[in-house]
């Protein structure tokens, strides 16, 4: 092939840049050799700090490389101590980095950055938002946004609170808790991190409350406070008796603007220039609970909060007439739908009166001995039920449990629940009617540990013991999670020889169902959207997958368009615009606070030190060093906790014993804190090596 004369020219030019440059070539390759060389007799790694050399165990160290070091690097060189050990340091480091990365990943799992969401319902087709764009995302002065700072897309449900605003206008709907897994050590619960509405403080007019439940009003103690004292708080006349009560227990409780309502009275509450808040009576497994309808001036926003539909319910039926009349007459822009049991199918099979006959069947069976009922705490219409089942058979009733007790009495001063006439007693007063005249109404259902039913079973619990005539009945599901603590308290009732009865196995005593759960099934779903045949469709109160399911509901069955649902993660901000359309704009600052059972914050680098230590232990050297040499005055203290027994550990400790030795003299000048850094580095390369762990190794130096 005939070559191009200006291409000939080109190539010629080049070949004569490369003939140029070729010595120089040479030498970085070379010189790339040395570095590599180098490296590799450093313990392999790719960090090329000098540090390093202290560890260096063939002692080859690079002439060269000696010749080149500052005065302050040659001193560290000589300060060398043998370390004896097998390990390289490299793989000390690796050990380390698995670790860091284990433990943030168990102890961030509530710390939201930018979430992956490439769900088709993102709000952009289904690409995933870069950060920058998150930030750059220019924002609709017009629209209402609709911001949820807790409740969506987490592990476990919890710590609901949903932001509503409109200019310089916003309401907030829920203040929860989230119970904290055995991932969390020393955790009780988390409460969302608030740090944009912190910043926001002026704009809040209201805080509106759907319902009672602790993942919806547990925060509260931590945020009402902060909302000053004129800012309206509205809730039904239970749900407010409920915060108030939680507030009470504040050592200084603040004086709040409660404002009670009345969901049947349909009233729309002006809470400011923009925005009115209306609430509706709905059920739930808890009394007061409503969705709420919030207007603004693109339309109004159903939030339906937790609901079930029930044909034949405790108390007063839900007000659906009146959510139809809204979704006819001015219809919804959007409507925040609770995803909670869109795995479970069809519609709830049977009524919350049914599990009160089945109780009373489990009175009947087991007509000579004591009756166990637990549940949770909340289920005040099933404990009104168990209370006319007891009434019904002249057998009296007493709570067990701080939060069983509480309730109750909220719930008799709200009239939110009717009792039978002289039924109820005190515990000390039950105990001495004969057994077959006795029912405990009791905390506990879930395992925990120091709960009263597994306190009755080990005897720790003050009247009761369990005996082998007892009968005791879980009227409640575990939360997942929740199943190996369920089973151990089942395990210690059965050994104890207790008839123990639990919802969901009536196939082993043909007894069943003792239980309903709290929130609709699919089918009601499909029913409730349909009917409120809202303009766009956002599903909340759920896991990912849950909000996934919900959204595929709206799409597939309901037959709301695609781009008329929006699946978000808490922190992600949706703007509902004038043209009643939904879009996503960006993400605000959002994650947990987390708190100890005193109710006191823990920080996060706590709980990663707890983890830390659960897994590898803490390890203490105390050093008394001589003021004028620096010379070990006496044998150091070596304190080993969570990691290895030192009675048994004789020879590691010798070795320890012996660097330090080392180590102190030739260290005579070194300053206080590279002393400290040098040793925590080198023992806890030394522990590694023996044992294959890296425990918190602090140092404590003492010069007298
Ligand atoms: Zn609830
Ligand atoms: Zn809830």
């Amino acid at each position: 092939m005939r070559q191009n004369p200006r291409e000939r020219e080109r190539q010629e030019k080049l070949l004569k840049q490369y003939e140029k440059r070729r010595p120089d070539i040479k030498q970085q390759f070379e010189e790339g050799q040395n570095r590599n060389f180098n490296k590799n007799t450093r313990g392999r790694q790719g960090n090329q700090d000098n540090r390093n050399n202290r560890n260096n165990q063939n002692g080859n160290q690079n002439q060269n490389q000696n010749q080149n070091n500052t005065p302050e690097q040659s001193a560290n060189a000589k300060r060398k101590v043998e370390l004896a050990v097998n390990t390289r340091r490299g793989e000390m480091v690796h050990h380390q980095r698995m670790l860091s990365s284990d433990v943030n990943a168990q102890a961030t799992q509530h710390i939201v950055g930018i979430p992956v969401n490439k769900s088709r319902y993102n709000g952009f087709g289904g690409t995933q938002i870069t950060s920058n764009q998150a930030k750059n995302n220019r924002r609709d002065p017009e629209a209402v946004r609709i911001i949820p700072l807790g409740g969506l897309g987490e592990f476990g449900i919890g710590k609901n609170m949903t932001v509503i605003e409109y200019k310089d206008e916003a309401v907030i709907i829920d203040m929860g808790t989230l119970f904290a897994s055995d991932d969390y050590p020393g955790i009780n619960y988390m409460i969302p991190d608030i740090k944009y509405l912190e910043d926001n403080l002026k704009k809040v007019k209201a805080v509106l409350f759907t319902h009672a439940h602790l993942d919806h009003i547990g925060a509260c103690r931590h945020l009402l406070p902060m909302m000053g004292n004129y800012t309206p708080i509205y809730g039904t006349e239970f749900t407010i008796g409920m915060i108030k009560k939680q507030m009470s227990e504040l050592d200084d409780e603040p004086d709040l603007n409660y404002q009670v309502v009345d969901p049947f009275k349909h009233e729309k509450h002006a809470v400011s220039e923009h925005l009115s808040v209306e609430f509706v009576h709905t059920l739930h497994s808890i009394p007061g609970s409503t969705n709420i309808i919030v207007r603004t001036p693109n339309g109004a926003i159903l939030l339906s909060g937790d609901w079930r539909f029930e044909n034949n319910p405790v108390g007063t039926p839900a007000d659906y007439g009146r959510l139809l009349d809204v979704a006819n007459s001015e219809g919804f822009s959007l409507m925040l739908n609770e995803a909670t049991n869109i795995d479970s199918p069809g519609t709830h099979p049977h009524s919350e009166y049914d599990v009160g006959d089945n109780l009373g069947l489990v009175m009947d069976h087991y007509a000579n001995g004591r009756i166990i009922v637990s549940c949770f705490s909340s289920q005040l219409g099933r404990i009104e039920l168990i209370l006319n089942e007891a009434a019904k058979r002249n057998r009296k009733v007493a709570f067990a449990g701080f939060s069983m007790i509480n309730n109750v009495e909220v719930a008799l001063r709200t009239r939110a629940i009717k009792i039978p006439k002289n039924t109820i007693m005190k515990m000390e007063e039950l105990i001495k009617l004969p057994d077959d005249k006795v029912v405990v109404i009791c905390t506990g259902s879930q395992g925990e540990m120091n709960a009263v039913l597994n306190r009755m079973v080990t005897g720790a619990h003050k009247y009761i013991k369990v005996k082998s005539t007892d009968t005791i009945i879980f009227s409640s599901n575990p939360i997942p999670g929740n199943e190996p603590h369920v089973v151990s308290t089942v395990d210690g009732l059965l050994r104890e020889g207790a008839q123990v009865i639990q919802n969901g196995k009536s196939h082993i005593n043909n007894i069943g169902p003792l239980h309903l759960s709290g929130h609709a099934y699919y089918e009601d779903h499909v029913k409730f959207v349909t009917d409120m045949h809202p303009l766009n469709y956002m599903p909340y109160h759920g896991e990912f997958f849950m909000l996934e399911h919900s959204a595929e509901m709206a799409e597939n069955v309901v037959g709301i368009h695609k781009d008329n649902i929006i699946v978000v993660d808490n922190g992600d901000v949706v703007e509902l615009g004038q043209d009643r359309k939904v879009r996503r704009t960006g993400r605000i600052t959002v994650g947990s606070k987390l708190y100890d059972d005193a109710d006191n914050p823990v920080h996060e680098a706590v709980v990663k030190d707890r983890v830390h230590i659960s897994r590898e232990g803490i390890f203490i050297i105390i050093l008394t060093l001589s003021k004028s040499n620096g010379h070990l005055i006496k044998t150091p203290d070596i304190i080993s906790r969570a990691f290895i027994y030192l009675d048994n550990s004789e020879e590691l400790v010798g070795k320890i014993r012996h660097y330090l030795r080392n180590k102190t003299e030739h260290s005579a000048n070194v300053d206080l804190k590279t002393l400290k850094e040098e040793i925590k580095d080198d023992v806890t390369h030394i522990l590694f090596d023996s044992t294959g762990h890296t425990p918190i190794v602090i140092p404590v130096i003492n010069k007298v």
